[in-house]
């Protein structure tokens, strides 16, 4: 087996590994990097021409954003992932072409990537090719998916994690670890680093909501940006359970961005949630997806109206590392305001505006204006992902493993993570566009 690093080694971002049969080749993931300019994978003078087929592991931009590039430029193989995945992609591709419109991308490519979707379930097993190829829960976002390809010419085995979470959240089960069987293991390492620890959930849970109930009793906006997908979900279902049970106190929580689509896609996905959330709907009368706090902001004017009104609310809005999207809008209005808040619940890339103010940069440029911030800001490890622990939990849990390749990490941490591994496998932490042949 070779397998090939075209993106997402030795960073966040981009994720692309070309994984050589001996008869097959399978892509996994195929996604773009976020940055000032764009990054796409290295595809390299191989080019797409002789891969079979796509296997995506999550509807994040980082893991599918690439692929209507790929149609556009002639690609004809498949694309395999879950259900929702594969719905909630749709979604953050034409929000992501719509904003960025990358040059080689085409309708017609468009097209034929939805034409090219096919659906996989979790735990059965699907052949491509010489492959065999099984997914299994991440717990990360809804559908997000681990990956194990076993290429049955040669009897070799990988199982690659995508991006995973091994705690239970308010949506979904933990990533699925029972039973897991593989020669080599391509693992994320976003929090891979010495000094990731989260803390017990309960007690990023509490300090998150005291937060928020201080700033509405000072009659303050909490800013919450998030991705479209994963974290706002979670972040609305525990605001509303909170605001339920009176220890929020009612106001209105808005929603604005591409939030609201991903939100309908999980309440029809309902079955990839955890079990509770299936019978809440099915029990009770309240429907958790149509909470009578959340609002959905309808369009540039009533998304002018609430940012510049004195109204105490929560906003729940992308982009998540503030490049960009509605979050710029109520920034710049609350900016100034020190009893708002500026609430960080997810992942902020090097460079990235989210990240500037995180380390500690107080004077911004956002959306090509200058923006001073007095708000609080604060952060809070609602995060999909494993920390350092449940790394290496995950990594004991595979038996027969052999082979550790870390990936989706920036650079500090898969080194401090590489040296923690139990040295009876062999670690690797591949460059981008290098090759590994196992
Ligand atoms: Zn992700
Ligand atoms: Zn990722």
């Amino acid at each position: 087996m070779k397998i090939t690093f075209y993106g997402g080694a030795g960073e966040v971002g981009r994720s692309c590994i070309r994984v050589d049969g001996k008869e097959t080749t399978i892509l996994l993931d195929a996604g773009v990097k976020l940055a000032q300019q764009n990054e796409m994978p290295l595809l390299g003078k191989e080019g797409f021409g002789d891969i079979d087929a796509v296997v995506v592991t999550h509807a994040h931009l980082d893991h599918c954003g690439y692929l209507p590039h790929m149609y556009s430029q002639g690609f004809t193989g498949n694309v395999y992932a879950t259900k929702p995945t594969l719905e909630l992609a749709n979604v953050i591709i034409s929000d992501y072409l719509r904003l960025s419109k990358p040059k080689d991308v085409s309708k017609h490519g468009t097209e034929e990537m939805v034409r090219h979707h096919r659906f996989l379930d979790y735990f059965k097993s699907y052949r491509i090719g010489d492959f065999e190829v099984k997914l299994y829960p991440a717990g990360h976002i809804l559908g997000s998916a681990m990956v194990e390809l076993k290429d049955t010419a040669t009897g070799e085995s990988l199982l690659y994690t995508g991006d995973f979470n091994m705690r239970s959240t308010r949506l979904l089960d933990p990533a699925y670890t029972e039973h897991l069987k593989a020669d080599t293991l391509i693992t994320e390492s976003t929090y891979g680093g010495d000094a990731d620890v989260f803390p017990p959930q309960r007690e990023v849970l509490n300090g998150f909501i005291s937060s928020i109930k201080e700033t509405i009793l000072t009659g303050g906006k909490a800013l919450i940006p998030s991705f479209a997908v994963g974290r706002a979900q979670e972040v609305l279902f525990i605001l509303n359970d909170y605001m339920r049970s009176g220890i929020l106190p009612q106001t209105n929580i808005y929603i604005d961005g591409m939030i609201n689509k991903a939100m309908r896609i999980y309440r029809h996905n309902v079955i990839y949630c955890r079990d509770e959330i299936q019978k809440q709907i099915l029990m009770s009368e309240d429907d958790p997806f149509k909470s009578k706090f959340f609002h959905v902001v309808k369009g540039r004017q009533e998304r002018g109206k609430i940012a510049s009104g004195n109204e105490s609310s929560i906003v729940v809005t992308t982009s998540g590392m503030l490049k960009g999207g509605p979050i710029v809008k109520y920034l710049q209005r609350s900016a100034g305001d020190p009893n708002s808040k500026l609430i960080f619940v997810g992942y902020q890339a090097p460079d990235t505006p989210g990240r500037k103010i995180l380390d500690g940069e107080r004077t911004i440029e956002l959306d090509g204006k200058q923006v001073k911030i007095e708000m609080k800001v604060e952060q809070y490890r609602l995060s999909a992902h494993a920390d350092r622990q449940s790394l290496m939990r995950m990594i004991s849990r595979i038996e027969g493993l052999k082979n550790v390749v870390i990936v989706h990490g920036e650079p500090q941490k898969i080194v401090e993570f590489s040296k923690a591994v139990d040295k009876k496998y062999k670690v690797y932490t591949p460059s981008l566009g290098s090759s590994i042949e196992l």
